[in-house]
């Protein structure tokens, strides 16, 4: 254990974020991504979600990225969930797009989701408790494309006290605190 001083303190550690302070429920949640290769390939296609299953799919080079709707918390390991992709995610992919049933799997990975409990959405501001500790965290699977809005954002509050550009409030870390949810009802 040792202590730092410092005048500001972000604490953006993602997954991990809840073992830094104990009262943000934002946890690591394993989440699976498959890549795919199709025999008639579709460029253009843009990120497709279905929303009956939760399944998501977009081009990625020659091949296609796809993602499991099944997220958990606790995993022991980061192996891909394979079972996913032959019940679920292929079913799915080819239900959508018929040229899909002739797709192969070439990889995957899993990695953990900054996955905020509470409502699955972003955690951002400053931490009531403290004078000087700012948060953000919790991006629940979003967090590259949310971050250039945030970063701004949060830069804003620490050297002006408050939102310029961007009013992002709603994710506020007061809220979090009071269990008022804004509920994210559909994560990628
Ligand atoms: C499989 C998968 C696919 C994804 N796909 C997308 C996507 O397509 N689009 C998208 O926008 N987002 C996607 N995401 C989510 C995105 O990757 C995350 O939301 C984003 O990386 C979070 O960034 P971050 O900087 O907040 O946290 P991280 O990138 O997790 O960084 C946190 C850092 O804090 C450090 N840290 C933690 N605790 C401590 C400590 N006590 N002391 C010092 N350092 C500490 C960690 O080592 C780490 O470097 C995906 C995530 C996964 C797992």
């Amino acid at each position: 254990m040792s202590e730092i001083n410092a005048k500001t303190i972000i604490s953006a550690a993602g997954c991990w974020t809840k073992e830094l302070l104990s009262d943000i429920p934002v946890e690591p949640q394993k989440h699976t991504v498959f890549r795919v290769k199709c025999p008639k390939h579709f460029p253009d296609m843009p990120l497709t979600g279905d929303l009956t299953t939760g399944v998501y799919w977009r081009p990625e080079g020659k091949e296609f990225l796809a993602g499991s709707p099944i997220s958990v918390f606790d995993a022991k390991d980061l192996e891909p969930a394979w079972n996913d992709f032959e019940e679920l995610v292929w079913p799915a992919l080819a239900k959508r797009v018929p040229a899909f049933e002739e797709l192969k799997l070439t990889g995957g990975w899993a990695g953990f989701y900054d996955c905020n409990k509470l409502d699955n959405n972003a955690v951002v501001g400053k931490h009531p408790k403290y004078d000087n500790v700012y948060l953000a965290s919790g991006f629940t699977g979003r967090g590259l494309m949310q971050a250039p809005g945030i970063g701004r954002a949060l830069t804003e509050l620490i050297t002006t006290g408050s939102y310029q550009s961007i009013d992002i409030s709603v994710f506020d870390v007061e809220r979090v605190l009071k269990s008022n949810a804004r509920p994210e009802p559909y994560v990628l």
